[in-house]
């Protein structure tokens, strides 16, 4: 993997102090219909960031997107009350610009102190944002010297604010992103064998892709959750009434002769866990996956299958998870999930394995089951996690890394 520059590079610089410094940050926590923070990990992740910043003196703009207000300013969508908690989060005063371009961004950086903060509004208040304009590019960089890009979670979007301006501006991975990036590495790129992949979730049709790259590069997948069935069913195996995807039957053939031509084994549960609906119960069924009765649902792994997928972790170095095995927001149809991810975590606290996970309801699972701090590191970044473990290119971290800076327009 080409490293993009480092933060420490900005850092040592001999003109730091005062320098004006664009930090692309993700800022589009999850909000209740109040506008109270749900989670604030994502500010969280910033601090590092920012606080080195700060302190070498660095005038420092956070530029993010909010929602999608589809190019138009929209009230309910600003980062005004966002700037405020993570002012408090990083107990410092952090100012904010009520335009991302023009007078409010030039005045809003020129007035900083050395190490002062201040939030721009929303960047996809205008459409030049999502289009990658290279007009609006041009006004966005006006007022920066640098560009730090520390928001993993939008590289696989080429926006203005994610891959164009790493082209305006002189620019470097910050802390959050490079952990990241490390994190990948370490699972995919440059891995300690033997690899493992945990991929479950509801459907195949959303990871065809995924399962693919994976195959290509693990030496064991457990393919769980709804996707399971799909497997079983694609072989002969009645699954009642499960969730199924027909339609993918030949892609699933194709997956299983991809991994044989690989050598990458494949397992799927040997036993399962049954109900009449998608529904919690009090009395789950379990049974041989051979056995589904006509009138059930597969909705969990089974006790046979989830031994299966500790030993394969025992005998693995190197784990990446992501997607539930079993329908785990229903209790007991979390437990599968729940003493698997439990144990890997046990594992990489033992220091036996490295373990990463991330993407869709991943996260929401693993926290579920009081496993993800013992992981050795969980993604927030949904879909570019996704799209880099399905092998793709994410524009932003690709113009990052091959610094392709362009001639400074204007
Ligand atoms: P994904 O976003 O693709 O990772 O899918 C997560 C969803 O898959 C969760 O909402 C689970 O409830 C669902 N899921 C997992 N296993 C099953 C299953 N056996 N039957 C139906 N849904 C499932």
């Amino acid at each position: 993997m080409t490293t993009p520059r480092p933060l420490d590079d900005l850092l040592s610089q001999s003109d730091i102090q005062g320098k004006k410094v664009f930090v692309r940050a993700d800022l589009n926590v999850p909000v209740t219909a109040q506008g109270t923070i749900r989670d604030a990990t994502r500010l969280d992740r910033l601090l590092p960031t920012l606080e080195e910043l700060s302190q070498a003196g660095a005038r420092i703009g956070i530029l993010s997107h909010f929602g999608r207000p589809n190019g138009t300013k929209n009230a309910a969508m600003s980062l005004e009350p966002i700037a405020r908690a993570l002012s408090s989060i990083l107990a410092k005063q952090v100012g904010f610009c009520s335009d991302c371009i023009g007078h409010p961004a030039m005045t809003g950086m020129d007035n900083l102190a050395a190490g002062g903060l201040t939030v721009l509004e929303n960047t996809r208040f205008h459409a030049g944002e999502e289009a990658n304009d290279a007009a609006f590019i041009k006004s966005l960089s006006a007022p920066a010297d640098a560009f730090v890009n520390d928001a993993f979670s939008t590289a696989h979007r080429a926006h203005a604010s994610t891959e164009g301006l790493a082209r305006h501006l002189p620019s470097y991975a910050g802390r959050s992103l490079q952990r990241e990036l490390e994190a990948l590495e370490t699972v995919l790129g440059n891995p300690t064998r033997p690899v493992m992949a945990v991929v479950g979730g509801a459907k195949i049709s959303t990871k065809l892709d995924l399962l693919f790259n994976l195959i290509s590069k693990v030496d064991t997948l457990v393919i769980g959750g709804g996707m399971a069935n799909t497997f079983m069913a694609a072989q002969g195996i009645a699954i009642g009434r499960s969730l199924c995807e027909e339609t993918m039957f030949d892609k699933v053939r194709d997956i299983l002769q991809a991994a044989q031509n690989s050598g990458c084994e494949i397992l799927l549960p040997d036993d399962v866990v049954l109900a009449e609906n998608f529904a919690a119960t009090d009395s789950p069924i379990s049974c041989q996956a051979t056995q589904v009765p006509e009138d059930m649902m597969i909705l969990d792994a089974g006790p046979l299958a989830v031994s299966k997928i500790k030993a394969a972790i025992v005998k693995s170095k190197t784990l990446v998870w992501n997607g539930p095995l079993g329908a785990f927001e229903l209790t007991p149809f979390d437990e599968g999930t729940k003493i698997a991810a439990q144990f890997a975590a046990q594992q990489t606290i033992a220091g036996d394995l490295v373990s990463v996970a991330g993407g869709g309801d991943t996260v929401a699972a693993l926290n579920h089951a009081d496993a993800a701090n013992g992981f050795t590191y969980i993604s927030t970044a949904g879909g570019a996690f996704l799209e880099w473990l399905e092998g793709k290119t994410l524009p932003a971290i690709d113009t990052l890394q091959h610094n392709k800076l362009e001639k400074r327009v204007g």
